[in-house]
């Protein structure tokens, strides 16, 4: 963390202990960026819980938090620097999603709110400006949106903007349509499908690790509920050729519910980007 933000977070906690007497909020407290040098970059928008009584309750939409992903995103974070040497930047949201969502347009995030405005305005501006940095460095990215989901089928889900409806119909499954239109332009005869769900897709990889995921091998085409990524992948993806991501929603049990299951996790995936980055996206290990 940077003095300024060092500082700017402290502000955010004294008004929020009463410490600071009257004093006013600092909207850009809600975000909290851990700045990385890596061809990765995650968002965690979820897992927020403060909740500044300056700030308007959300009236509508979802309000429930992603529990433990911020931890969890500091410990992707953390293990795949160590394999990698390069250390991926995070940023994450600090309000709980009751106050302001990050991974929804602005009028639905905010609701009108002033500081929850201002509020995502500043954390989308630290995940362009941390995307675009990486971009610059590494030539191309992966992002990870990183979510968490308490679906029956008590599996990850991997989301790349399609539909469970468009895995059942391979002709629907559009790689312009997708958050990983980037790959057409690095693979000459790109197999999609295989990107998205054969024995080499992040699916599989997870699946091998023992974490059940879909899209996979074993599970090509999503049960419902199934999350397909939303605002931020689309955001960060459509348009922005550097970029390749996917919104990893990690189930409660085992992934999120122990700090022991959120290692476990971590290194799972970490382990999995030693394979996923230099096939997918030809970016060789500590590149
Ligand atoms: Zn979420």
């Amino acid at each position: 963390m940077t003095r300024a933000n060092a500082t700017r977070f402290l502000v955010l906690a004294l008004c929020l202990s009463g410490g600071g007497g009257a004093c006013a909020l600092e909207t850009s407290g809600a975000s909290r960026l851990f700045p990385g040098d890596g061809p990765v970059v995650i968002c965690a928008p979820h897992g927020g819980r403060l909740k500044p009584s300056e700030v308007a309750d959300r009236r509508q939409g979802v309000l429930g938090e992603d529990a433990n992903t911020a931890d969890l995103g500091l410990r992707l974070q953390q293990a795949i620097a160590a394999r990698s040497g390069l250390k991926p930047a995070l940023l994450t949201c600090l309000w709980h999603r009751s106050k302001v969502d990050m991974n929804r347009e602005e009028q639905e995030a905010a609701q009108g709110d002033p500081l929850a405005i201002a509020a995502w305005r500043h954390y989308h501006q630290l995940a362009d400006q941390s995307v675009r940095a990486a971009v610059a460095r590494h030539g191309r990215i992966l992002l990870i949106d990183l979510h968490g989901q308490s679906h029956p089928q008590n599996r990850v889900e991997l989301g790349y903007l399609h539909d469970a409806a468009d895995y059942a119909q391979a002709s629907r499954l559009k790689i312009t349509d997708g958050s990983a239109a980037l790959l057409a332009s690095l693979h000459q005869d790109l197999d999609y499908p295989a990107f998205l769900r054969g024995p080499q897709s992040l699916g599989a990889l997870l699946e091998r690790a023992g974490f059940p995921a879909t899209p996979s091998p074993r599970e090509p085409i999503p049960s419902e509920p199934y999350f397909r990524g939303g605002y931020t992948l689309r955001r960060l993806t459509s348009g922005n050729p550097g970029v390749v991501g996917v919104q990893i929603e990690a189930n409660r049990n085992r992934l999120r519910d122990s700090a022991e299951g959120r290692q476990r996790f971590a290194e799972a995936l970490a382990e999995a980007m030693l394979d996923y980055l230099p096939r997918w996206l030809l970016l060789k290990p500590g590149s």
